[in-house]
């Protein structure tokens, strides 16, 4: 009997360290050095972080997402889903423990397909913590659909020569190197036709436009970059995998880092219901504590029942991930959390901050920022309906059409069959009577 739902008791103390220390040492980062996680770490700051990470590495909590083989701790995803919805009470968390998006996707792509030359140059700083990585995939007029894009790498000698335009690449304007999808033969299928790039951000020709905030965020300095690759020339070593490998780089990269996110939005859902409950609890009107409501009952039970839910069902796929070490067989159910993601998030934040009444609105607690990043949830790494698509793709596989008028659970043939089978016994039965 292997189902077993318990935390071995040794990492249960790794964790429950964790959430101390996430909770009195790093969630007041959020507050004193805010939108800055993504910032290279200079003077104070510095002096206030590097101890906390050192705490962490000491701890040997540090970079858990990839196995030793590719340079980390070799927790599996299980043990990191357990680790990660700690972290995701703080948008700081994931920083101090080395883990943080989107480097973790970058890291992993280059341990899987990267030169030696490469990790020694990108991925060990990256995991050191000392540089940060951009993802830029994403085109202006193509958005989720790959098989759009227009930016393209054309070979001059021994170099490659990119050029064309890329839309919501995170963190461009701090990240040491960008990590470019491209066309580099347009005469073949998407699929087989793009490669990627390791660029660094300073090379002549990589021009950021503009950096693009989210809702809330003042105009100018958001960090998801538009970029113009004008005549941006890399050599042959810049290239990421084999030519025309894009694709499946893009798949290994995509499906660590929305399990990851997952991971973290169940610590955000939990923060936000644990303070709906002590509103709850603390808030008295018209007779009646909020807690004694039918309503508010209603939120708590709906709230906590969806979590619950969606942290099975994460917890579930992680431990498929380190059994299958195949993101292509757990492709189903990655999608399907993808899509249950940012409902989740959404509607529990949502009841938190109702419940919390005008308090709740403003910016003095978290919850529009959390239904911010349940909206960012449902696009960012790919659009809802897209995932759903690739759900139902996946669960159509394993069944096949009926040549019959009638569907195979029609029950008046079914009955009649079911009553051959039993005769004897159904006419034992009106003899009985
Ligand atoms: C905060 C944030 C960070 C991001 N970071 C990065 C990054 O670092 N690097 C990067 O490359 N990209 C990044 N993205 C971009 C993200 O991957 C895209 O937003 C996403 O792929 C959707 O593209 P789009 O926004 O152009 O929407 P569109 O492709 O225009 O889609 C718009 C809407 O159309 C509908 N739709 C689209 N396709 C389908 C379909 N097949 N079936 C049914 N309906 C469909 C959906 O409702 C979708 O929301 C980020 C996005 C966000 C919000």
């Amino acid at each position: 009997m292997a189902w077993d739902f318990e935390t071995d008791p040794e990492y249960q103390k790794v964790l429950d360290w964790a959430d101390e220390f996430v909770r009195e040492e790093v969630e007041p980062l959020d507050l004193a050095f805010p939108h800055l996680q993504f910032t290279p770490l200079e003077g104070k700051r510095r002096d206030a972080i590097d101890p906390l990470k050192e705490e962490v590495r000491r701890r040997g909590l540090w970079a858990t997402h990839l196995g030793p083989e590719l340079g980390g701790q070799g927790y599996g995803q299980l043990k990191l889903a357990l680790l990660n919805e700690i972290l995701g009470r703080s948008q700081w968390a994931p920083i101090v423990f080395g883990c943080q998006a989107p480097d973790t996707g970058n890291a992993e792509i280059i341990a899987h397909y990267g030169t030696d030359e490469q990790k020694q140059k990108y991925l060990m700083p990256l995991l050191g913590g000392e540089l940060f990585s951009c993802y830029s995939m994403t085109e202006p007029h193509a958005g989720a659909d790959p098989t759009l894009f227009t930016t393209s790498a054309v070979r001059d000698g021994d170099d490659w020569v990119i050029n064309g335009h890329k839309f919501f690449s995170s963190n461009a304007s701090t990240a040491s190197f960008l990590i470019v999808m491209v066309v580099t033969n347009p005469d073949v299928s998407a699929y087989q036709g793009m490669s990627m790039f390791l660029v660094p951000t300073d090379t002549p020709g990589v021009n950021i436009i503009r950096n693009v905030g989210l809702y809330g965020e003042p105009e100018g300095q958001g960090s998801h970059a538009l970029i113009h690759y004008d005549n941006v020339r890399v050599p042959a070593e810049a290239l990421l995998g084999g030519e025309g490998q894009a694709f499946v780089i893009a798949q290994t990269r995509l499906g660590g880092g929305r399990i990851h996110h997952a991971m973290r939005t169940i610590g955000m859902s939990q923060r936000a219901l644990d303070m709906m409950c002590e509103r709850a609890l603390s808030r008295e009107t018209q007779g009646s504590r909020l807690s004694d409501k039918q309503f508010v009952q209603g939120y708590i039970a709906d709230s906590y029942a969806q979590l619950l839910q969606f942290r099975l069902m994460v917890l579930y796929t992680a431990w498929e991930i380190d059994k299958y070490n195949d993101y292509k067989k757990v492709r189903k159910d990655i999608a399907a959390v993808k899509v249950a993601m940012p409902t989740v998030l959404h509607d529990i934040a949502w009841r938190a901050m109702q419940v919390h009444g005008a308090l709740g609105v403003t910016n003095e607690m978290p919850f529009l920022g959390m239904v911010t990043g349940a909206a960012v949830m449902g696009l960012a790494d790919g659009p809802t309906e897209v995932h759903k698509t690739t759900v139902a793709k996946q669960v159509l596989r394993d069944y096949r059409p009926t040549d019959d008028t009638w569907p195979t659970e029609w029950e008046p043939r079914k009955r009649e069959a079911a009553r051959a089978k039993y005769a004897d016994y159904l006419e034992n039965e009106v003899g009985n009577l």
